[in-house]
């Protein structure tokens, strides 16, 4: 072009950031197209047949493939995948890996989204899951012949049982099933199922990834060959994670490892101080011995501490575990996990409100429940707080 261009020319084009010195966060590809040199250019990314970003609905984006390479370097997978949601992530998973007239094999200790879409969404599109105790380990040989996956939750609510990995990973390498894992409650930084044969290692990154309850996102760390399932499925599907959120999880992962040992410092106090309470019916915590699974989670988790969520039993039943989650000041009544903030729920009305009565009892889940998600406060404030709110239980 030989005028020069006119203001609104000026405003619109020319916006290219300096990128000769290194930064710690990586810049905010806050757009949606990516602009080609040549329509054979074009061509050849659409393709997948030329590195370059294309859409950011599934065909890349700076910083969504920064965040994708952390993960991966996370969880020590070849690569990652990122969606819009923790759901988005799972519904992809399943949906690029069972067709109609599949059937999947599932633990029956699951997230309330993963449930309804395994119970309700996914048998309307001729997809069934089985749903067996992943600690039952000949059930879970038994069921796996001809299933389209196995799915399992590393640490699953509200009992914080602990799947034993290796032993799961190992059957569905016997039984050529793939394998995928709701890491979550753990995080990359307890521990990475890929070592243990998963190939699909999914996160919602709303919990620890992004730590500070500011963003909803999802991945899946993967091969390269599951990467492009899904990528491929996620195109036109849609769920894709914004490059604002991509940012936020990078952000949060610089931190992830200093959170999670305060997470965990900080439920192991709850745990301990809540288990000798006497209006404490029961604690579960994967770092008590009492817990069914420590021996697993120690094995697994090597040292690295047991994780920030902990359930409480608080005596009274229903009314008990009201109004103590009511008597709390530091803690807030809330959703979700894995931040900043100490978080507590009622588990029956609450996370698990999907669960039939009948399923919640199979599931071990008392009427006086409270699950805690311990967020990196001062523990002796967090102690005080369960104390003054058991005083007026
Ligand atoms: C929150 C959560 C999900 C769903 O993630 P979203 O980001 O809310 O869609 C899935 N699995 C587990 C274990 C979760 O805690």
């Amino acid at each position: 072009m030989t005028r020069e261009p006119g203001f609104s020319t000026r405003a619109v084009h020319g916006v290219s950031p300096a990128m000769e010195q290194e930064t710690p966060s990586v810049p905010i590809f806050q757009t949606s197209m990516f602009r080609f040199e040549s329509s054979q250019a074009y061509a050849e990314t659409a393709a997948f047949e030329r590195p370059g970003s294309l859409y950011t609905r599934g065909y890349g984006n700076p910083t969504l493939d920064a965040f994708e390479a952390q993960m991966a370097s996370l969880e020590r997978t070849e690569a990652a995948m990122s969606f819009a949601s923790g759901m988005a992530a799972l519904h992809t998973v399943f949906t690029a890996l069972a067709t109609s007239g599949g059937r999947a094999v599932a633990s029956t200790g699951l997230y309330g989204g993963t449930y309804a879409l395994f119970t309700k969404v996914l048998p309307r599109y001729g997809i069934t899951v089985d749903l067996v105790d992943a600690s039952d380990l000949d059930a879970v040989a038994a069921a796996l012949p001809g299933a389209a996956f196995f799915h399992v939750e590393t640490i699953s609510n509200p009992t914080m049982s602990v799947a034993d990995l290796a032993a799961l990973g190992a059957l569905c390498k016997d039984h050529g099933v793939p394998a995928s894992v709701d890491n979550t409650f753990a995080s990359p930084y307890l521990v990475n199922p890929a070592a243990y044969g998963f190939d699909y290692v999914s996160h919602s990154a709303t919990k620890y990834i992004g730590g500070h309850h500011d963003l909803i996102g999802g991945v899946v760390c993967t091969t390269e060959a599951g990467r492009t399932l899904l990528r491929d499925t996620v195109i036109d599907t849609g769920g894709t994670l914004g490059p604002f959120e991509a940012w936020l999880c990078l952000r949060g992962l610089m931190t992830l490892a200093l959170r999670v040992e305060r997470h965990s410092g900080n439920a192991a106090a709850l745990a301990t101080y809540l288990g000798s309470h006497p209006k404490v019916e029961r604690v579960w915590y994967p770092g008590l011995e009492s817990h069914p699974h420590h021996a697993v989670a120690d094995a697994l988790f090597e040292e690295r501490g047991f994780g920030g969520m902990l359930s409480v039993e608080i005596a009274g039943g229903v009314e008990g575990g009201m109004a103590f989650c009511d008597a709390l000041q530091v803690a807030w009544i809330a959703t979700s996990l894995g931040g900043t903030h100490t978080l507590v729920g009622h588990a029956a009305s609450t996370t698990h409100r999907q669960y039939s009565p009948e399923a919640r009892r199979v599931a071990g889940i008392a009427d006086g429940l409270v699950r805690i998600s311990a967020g990196i406060e001062d523990a002796q404030d967090l102690l005080a707080d369960v104390e003054q709110a058991l005083e007026k239980v």
